[in-house]
């Protein structure tokens, strides 16, 4: 397909960015007057937004998603001898969070359709040892959270939710991350709020949770140089707080336009006959009727991966593989002990998903021009 068309990225930060310029800039030569670059005003008042967004008490920034995980289990006093159930299918940070802490995870499988923890299978990996239950609610949209913490509470575990991809997020009138016991929060740069680097929100609904994650977050100090508890340097930079809280206000109209784009490849899909058959080599997100999806990721499961993929970049569109590897699949968790077989849904999620382009700036033309190569490739 040989075409003069500018490529599709998979995210377009450039066009995020020109309407915000000037309230970036503004927000950037705040906190370099303040010079005040750690903790402060600027991150507290991010807290209080996040803590409002998530219809939650408690909000704690830190310094990065990956920490986030870390500074919550930590919180929940979680390390060696204990187990951790989560999902097989997420970033590496959500096991590598329970693997620093001499944790272990232990993995269920997915809902093949929701590429979310599969909940009914929760109850047979229930041992003596288990403390938590990691959920990953992935792609932007909330695991099975009622199954989960009707578990959690028969069981006495906690819950961790690695809210990391689904900011914003709706689990039947209650935001993701605010559910279970501690939600983590990223804002890379690429997460549907990013910042200009790595930072991180826990939010709690429980004063001693919040009480500790702050804790922990800066060394265990209280006051300065008397420590209580062994913690890390997870702070927050007040750059990121203030570039993070010039851009919230446009982060609800950006959830819009990524929801506008997933209704708009369903509609196209549809027409081009490429879904919703028995032979159909492209399957499409599905949403649950529990809540909102955020569509941080838009993910296909195809045939004929990565021949499409690279069929797609000859067309001068880019896409992306979230995961090739599932995590008990990972060489450093060889010793978990895991096999290729054990976990099947996940393993076969990592050899069909795509995800396509969602970014909010893509526009309807552009949608179209990305089914169509993906028709053309199938033809
Ligand atoms: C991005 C992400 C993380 C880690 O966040 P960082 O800010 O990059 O450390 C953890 N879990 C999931 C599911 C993520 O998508």
């Amino acid at each position: 397909m040989i075409d003069n068309q500018p490529p599709i990225p998979m995210l377009d930060l450039k066009a995020q960015y020109a309407p915000i310029r000037a309230d970036v800039e503004a927000a950037i030569s705040r906190v370099m007057e303040s010079h005040q670059f750690i903790l402060g005003p600027e991150v507290e008042a991010l807290e209080a937004e996040i803590a409002r967004l998530s219809r939650c008490s408690f909000a704690i920034g830190v310094s990065s998603g990956t920490d986030a995980l870390l500074v919550s289990l930590m919180t929940l006093g979680i390390g060696p001898g204990d187990e951790v159930i989560t999902s097989p299918y997420s970033f590496f940070a959500t096991a590598g969070a329970v693997v620093r802490l001499g944790a272990k995870p232990v993995f269920v499988d997915i809902n093949p359709y929701t590429l979310n923890m599969d909940a009914s299978l929760l109850e047979s990996a229930v041992t003596p040892r288990t403390r938590a239950i990691l959920p990953v609610h992935l792609a932007g949209q909330v695991a099975d959270m009622d199954a989960i913490m009707q578990l959690a509470n028969q069981h006495g575990l906690a819950v961790v939710e690695d809210a990391c991809q689904a900011l914003g997020a709706d689990y039947g009138g209650r935001a993701a991350g605010a559910i279970g016991s501690l939600g983590c929060f990223s804002f890379f740069p690429s997460k549907n709020l990013g910042g200009a680097g790595d930072s991180g929100m826990v939010i709690t609904n429980d004063p001693a949770l919040a009480d500790r994650v702050a804790l922990l977050r800066n060394h265990g100090h209280r006051p300065k140089y008397y420590n209580l508890a062994v913690g890390g340097n997870f702070r927050m930079d007040a750059l990121q707080a203030a570039i993070l809280r010039a851009k919230l206000p446009h982060l609800e109209g950006w959830t819009t336009a990524r929801q506008r784009n997933a209704a708009l490849y369903r509609e196209y899909f549809s027409q081009a006959g490429l879904v919703n058959r028995e032979d159909a080599p492209v399957s499409l997100p599905r949403e649950t009727d529990q809540g909102t999806h955020i569509y941080h990721l838009y993910q296909l499961r195809v045939q004929s991966r990565t021949a499409l993929m690279n069929h797609l970049k000859s067309a001068g569109i880019s896409t992306e593989i979230y995961y090739p590897v599932p995590l008990h699949l990972q060489a450093c968790f060889a010793d978990l002990g895991y096999q290729p077989g054990d976990l099947p849904h996940a393993e076969r999620a990592a050899q069909e998903t795509l995800a396509l382009p969602i970014y909010p700036e893509l526009t309807q033309q552009q949608i179209v021009r990305v089914v169509g190569a993906v028709a053309e490739f199938y033809r």
